[in-house]
């Protein structure tokens, strides 16, 4: 194995409940610091906003998470951190909107989590971590994480 394939090292685990996912975006969370950005990617109803709900808890976000429907995101207080929590499912591309419309999200005070991050595409910088859900039957879902993040 050579240096770029360990870099690209994934991680895998097999969830067979949400409360798991959750458990999973939880220790996931603890590793991040204020900048980074976390990527999640999956179909429709793979776990993501369960992903990212498990996440906010840990950081102390005590309202509740859903996907945002009428916005692109919505900002957390934590304990100490912002959390950002972006669904970009229906932006179709952000060259066709406002430069700035990640700006308020993607702040170096919070940890951000990017649900359909297509349309943000070269516009996440900072430390981006990807995680990748797929279903695996009934309650089972698959994710997958890259053990390093990338460096934009
Ligand atoms: P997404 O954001 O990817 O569309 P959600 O997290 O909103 O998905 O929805 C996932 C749905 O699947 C929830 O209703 C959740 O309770 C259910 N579910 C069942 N098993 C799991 C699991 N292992 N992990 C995550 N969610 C699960
Ligand atoms: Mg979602």
């Amino acid at each position: 194995m050579n240096a770029s394939e360990r870099e690209q090292r994934r991680w895998r685990l097999v969830s067979t409940s949400a409360a798991e996912t959750e458990a999973f975006g939880a220790r996931l969370a603890e590793r991040m610091e204020p900048g980074d950005v976390v990527v999640v990617r999956g179909d429709l109803g793979a776990g993501k906003t369960t992903l990212v709900r498990g996440a906010c808890r840990a950081l102390g976000v005590e309202e509740p998470v859903t996907s945002p429907t009428f916005t692109i995101g919505q900002r957390y207080r934590g304990a100490g951190v912002t959390v950002s929590h972006l669904d970009l499912y229906r932006l179709p591309g952000l060259e066709l909107e406002d430069p700035a419309l990640l700006d308020d999200y993607l702040t170096a005070d919070a940890i951000a989590f990017v649900e359909w991050p297509a349309a943000a595409a070269g516009q996440l910088g900072g430390r981006v971590y990807e995680v990748r859900m797929r279903h695996g039957g009934g309650d089972r879902r698959v994710i997958e994480l890259d053990s390093a993040p990338s460096h934009a």
